[in-house]
Parts: structure tokens; C-alpha cells; sequence
């Protein structure tokens, strides 16, 4: 009989998992069905911000692959509106709901890829029905967020609950769209996925772009106008609003795992191998935002939902299926975000996650430029570097400047994740040339001053 795989959750992971594990196997040796609750698959999250914004204009240019290409060119059955309800790992058969007309399908598996990816973390407050309040998880979500910004009244003061990446990466979107944007944030700083003092500059940059930041206010509810939202109720007072963007961050979708009795981590994901089985249930598999996974830097396991772990995880998990040998080696945190003209990157632990980790360390900020500061277009870019003391090794990075600082978070990646020294990174043979970098690039002006700071 021919072995049938099916696929909880139609984006990144799960139709990575199916793409890959169809290009190793026939459809006669593998049948694959793909369930998906929401009305796309395989598109991008990440490009929500810029389609809200209308940088992207068109919403299916975030769409990498449709049902149709999926059913025509890889042979996989996805069925969108369909929410996966039970796993029964007893029957090997799920139980699903067709969220159009409500009909229940049961569909037999012999392998399964759990990807249903991370549930937003929601307030009671925005549990009610006044109008006007969104998430930003899913493409479904965005688009009832540009059907409201659209609409008439044509709302002109936006309120982002949460300054995390994607709150950030909101409000410069809403500021794009010409709305008046305040945005609440409960710790002292917006962007805590870096340190405080260059979550600074990324406040001030923001506050620059007529971003009004409150932080240190707590979000305790919503007043409303005829069933509309029409301010948020903080802990600093009211805040008019006609739209309210929620980015509270989000923890790993694990009920139907959990009910099926899957094994759950200290993070909350489910636990994986290295080849993304889940341990002790065979034949099932899990990828993406709902899985926990190893912290190359302090051994730990951690939920760190980004696409690109989602992607390469998913990749991992079909090959596997697909009979191939592959594993996942774990994440070190990297990760880029843009606000207007401002490039913010970070890789590995921030202080706090090295004193948390039980690290002896120092930490250095160096500024320097982005090009030779004589080349029209040269503009300020701060390093941070954190080194183990007395080792050197380096432990974690952050960059916020202008153009070309984003991406420079990639060298140091690199230098991070093979566990190379500050002192070893002094003499790294980094490209020179006046329009991409002074001669002393910027990530060897602070590898140096890692080093002094060591005392050597
Ligand atoms: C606004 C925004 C910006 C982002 N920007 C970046 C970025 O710049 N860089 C980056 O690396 N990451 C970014 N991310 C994160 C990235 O989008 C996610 O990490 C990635 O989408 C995770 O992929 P996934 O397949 O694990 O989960 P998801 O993409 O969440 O997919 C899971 C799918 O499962 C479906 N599903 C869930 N439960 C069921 C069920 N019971 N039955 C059927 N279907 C179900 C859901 O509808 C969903 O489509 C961003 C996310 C958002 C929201």
C-alpha cells in the first residue's frame, strides 16, 4: 500500500517538509495530504509589514507557492479551511474540520509533520468584540488589518501594542501609510531581542520617523465608539486610537500536540532530534515556530520562532522523510530587522542571556562607519560585541546603523557560530573598499576592542 504522509500546517515548515520529501519519492510510494486552516499556503509572514505599508503592493506577491502549483507540480493534496481538530496516534489517523460548512474529514497517516507554527500571545481586553483590534500572524490577519485601514472611516491614529521586531516593524509600516502611530511598550526600551543601550538608538531612530514610544506603560484595556475601538486604556492614560495593532509575541502551537501526547520541552515547543522526529513517537515529525530547539551557545533548548529556522528545519524533516540523511544543528539567534532607514542585526546572547547562561564576559560598543568616511554616503554604524572572559571567544553580536549594517551581522555569525575568538576575528580578511567600508571595517574596529577590553 502506498505510505501516506500528512502535514499539519500549510506555510514554511510544513511545505518545505512536503516539497522536499516529494522531490526524493514517487507518488506511488508516497501520498501527501496538506492541511491548512487559514486561505494560503507557503507565504511569506515576513513580508506582511511591507504589503501593509504598500511598499509591496500586490498581496500574492507574497505567495511562493499556491494549492494549485502544490497539487500540479509536487502532486500534494493540500486542503485549505481545514483545521486539523484530534491526532490519534493510536488509529494513525487524524480528525479535521472543514472551517466552510463545518464537515469533518478523518484521514489515515503513516507519517505525520506537525508545523502548525506559534499562536500569538492575546490580552483578555482584545478577546471582546469591539472592532478594530488586530493581530499580525498570519496572512488572514493582514488582510482584515488592510480591509480596516482601507475602509471609511479611513482610521488615522494607529496604536502598536508591544514594541518587539514585529510591533517595530508595524509602526514604521502604519507611519508609511500616513497614520498618526504611538507605540506602548511595557519594559524601558522597544526591541528587547537587543541590549538596552542600542535598543536606544532604535527608539530614538523610531521617535525621529514620528513614532510617539511610551514605555514602561502597562495596556490594561480598550474604550470603544459604536462597537469601534477608539482609544487603548494604559497605565500613562488613555491613548486615542482607531486602530489597534497587537505584537505581544507569540509561544510555540502545541494543543493538538500536547492532546495527542507528544513531548513538550521546557520552552513549551515539541522536542525534536537533530532530524526533527519527535523522540519516542515514530513516524512523526515536527518543524517551524511550534518546536523548541538547541541554543548552539549555552547548550539550552529554546523557542525561537523565526521563517528561517522554519524553512531549513522543514527542508530537514522532508529529506528525512524522503529517505535522505539530514539534521538541523541547532540556532544561534540571528536575525535582522529594518525600521525606515535603520538596519538593526543581532546574533547570539545579549548580556542578560550571558549572565543568565552563567558566562564571565565583557562587553564593547564601537562606533565607526558603514564606508570610508571620505565616500559620499558614509554614515555612523555601532558595533557591540560580547566575549567570553578569559577566553575570548565570542558570545554575542549586535549592529544598528544605517546602510549595509544589517547584514554585516552575517560575518559575525559566522565568526560565532565556529566559536572563534575576538583576537582570532582581529585578523579576519574582510572585503575593503571605500564605498562598502572604511579600511578597518567596522566588525575588526570592534573585534580590537574586544580585545583591549580583555586586558591582552
Ligand atoms: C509580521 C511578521 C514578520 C515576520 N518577519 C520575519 C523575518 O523578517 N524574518 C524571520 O526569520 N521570520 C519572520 N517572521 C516569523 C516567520 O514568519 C515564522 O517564523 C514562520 O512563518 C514560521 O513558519 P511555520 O511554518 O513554522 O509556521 P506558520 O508560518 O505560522 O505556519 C503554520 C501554519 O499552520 C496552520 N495551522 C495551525 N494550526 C493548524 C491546524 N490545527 N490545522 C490546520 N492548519 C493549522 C496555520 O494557519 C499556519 O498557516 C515574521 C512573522 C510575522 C508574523
Amino acid at each position: 500500500m502506498t505510505e501516506r504522509l500528512v502535514v499539519v500546517g500549510g506555510d514554511a515548515a510544513g511545505m518545505a517538509a512536503a516539497s522536499q520529501a516529494r522531490r526524493r519519492r514517487g507518488v506511488d510510494d508516497l501520498e501527501i495530504v496538506a492541511f491548512e486552516r487559514g486561505h494560503f499556503t507557503s507565504y511569506s509572514a515576513c513580508g506582511i509589514p511591507y504589503w501593509i505599508s504598500g511598499l509591496v503592493q500586490e498581496r500574492d506577491a507574497l505567495i511562493a507557492r499556491d494549492p494549485a502549483t502544490f497539487r500540479d507540480d509536487f502532486a500534494i493534496d493540500v486542503r485549505l479551511r481545514t483545521e486539523v481538530t484530534g491526532i490519534d496516534l493510536d488509529r494513525r489517523e487524524v480528525t479535521a474540520r472543514r472551517l466552510d460548512d463545518g464537515g469533518e474529514v478523518r484521514e489515515r497517516f503513516d507519517t505525520l509533520v506537525y508545523a502548525t507554527g506559534s499562536v500569538p500571545n492575546q490580552p483578555d481586553w482584545a478577546d471582546g468584540d469591539v472592532e478594530g483590534i488586530f493581530g499580525i500572524q498570519t496572512l488572514d490577519d493582514a488582510a482584515a488589518l488592510r480591509a480596516w485601514l482601507d475602509a471609511d472611516p479611513t482610521p488615522t491614529r494607529a496604536v502598536v501594542v508591544g514594541g518587539g521586531y514585529i510591533g517595530v516593524e508595524m509602526a514604521e509600516a502604519l507611519i508609511q501609510r500616513g497614520l498618526a502611530v504611538t507605540l506602548v511598550e511595557r519594559a524601558e526600551q522597544p526591541m528587547a531581542t537587543v541590549d538596552e543601550d542600542m535598543a536606544g538608538l532604535v527608539a530614538e531612530a523610531m521617535r525621529g520617523l514620528g513614532v510617539e514610544i511610551r514605555t514602561g506603560v502597562t495596556v490594561s484595556g480598550v474604550e470603544q465608539r459604536d462597537g469601534r475601538v477608539s482609544a487603548v486604556v494604559t497605565s500613562a492614560g488613555p491613548v486615542p486610537a482607531d486602530v489597534v495593532v497587537l505584537g505581544l509575541g507569540v509561544r510555540p502551537n502545541t494543543a493538538l500536540a500536547a492532546a495527542a501526547g507528544l513531548p513538550l520541552g521546557a520552552s513549551g515547543g515539541v522536542r525534536v532530534d537533530r532530524r526533527m522526529r519527535v523522540p519516542g513517537v515514530p513516524g512523526v515529525w515536527a518543524a517551524g515556530d511550534c518546536v523548541e530547539t538547541l541554543h548552539r551557545v549555552t547548550g539550552m533548548s529554546v523557542h525561537i520562532p523565526l521563517g528561517t529556522h522554519a524553512n531549513k528545519q522543514g527542508r530537514v524533516a522532508g529529506i528525512n522523510i524522503g529517505g535522505g540523511y539530514a539534521t538541523f544543528p541547532g540556532v544561534i539567534g540571528t536575525a535582522v530587522t529594518k525600521v525606515c532607514d535603520l538596519e538593526v542585526g543581532r546574533t547570539g546572547l545579549r548580556e542578560r542571556d550571558a549572565t543568565a547562561a552563567g558566562f564571565e564576559f565583557v562587553s564593547v560598543i564601537a562606533e565607526s562607519t558603514n564606508r570610508a568616511g571620505y565616500y559620499p554616503g558614509a554614515q555612523s554604524m555601532t558595533v557591540k560585541l560580547i566575549a567570553e572572559r578569559p577566553t575570548g571567544r565570542l558570545l554575542g553580536a549586535q549592529i544598528v546603523g544605517r546602510s549595509e549594517a544589517a547584514k554585516r551581522i552575517d560575518a559575525l555569525a559566522v565568526a560565532l557560530w565556529n566559536e572563534m575568538t575576538v583576537d582570532e576575528m582581529t585578523a579576519l580578511d574582510l572585503g575593503y573598499a571605500p564605498p562598502y567600508a572604511p579600511v578597518w571595517d567596522p566588525v575588526l574596529i570592534a573585534a580590537r576592542k574586544a580585545v583591549d577590553a580583555l586586558g591582552r
